[in-house]
């Protein structure tokens, strides 16, 4: 069995700033940059504001 699987590290959620393995990307207004936040984080960003992009799904560990 390889252990060959790839794992990235963990990265901080842009608002708790906790280390999370899946991450969202969002763009919370127009005016501001992407920003990367954990799932308990994600429902704070209002989907209604103007702007309000979703990036997808960023995880620490991709199976291919
Ligand atoms: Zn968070």
């Amino acid at each position: 069995m390889g252990r060959r699987r790839k794992l990235l590290p963990p990265k901080p959620c842009e608002k708790c700033g906790q280390h999370a393995d899946r991450l969202v990307r969002v763009k919370e207004s127009a005016q501001t940059p992407w920003i990367m936040v954990c799932y308990t984080c994600w429902p704070d960003i209002g989907e209604e504001n103007e702007g309000y992009e979703y990036g997808g799904e960023w995880r620490a560990s991709k199976r291919r």
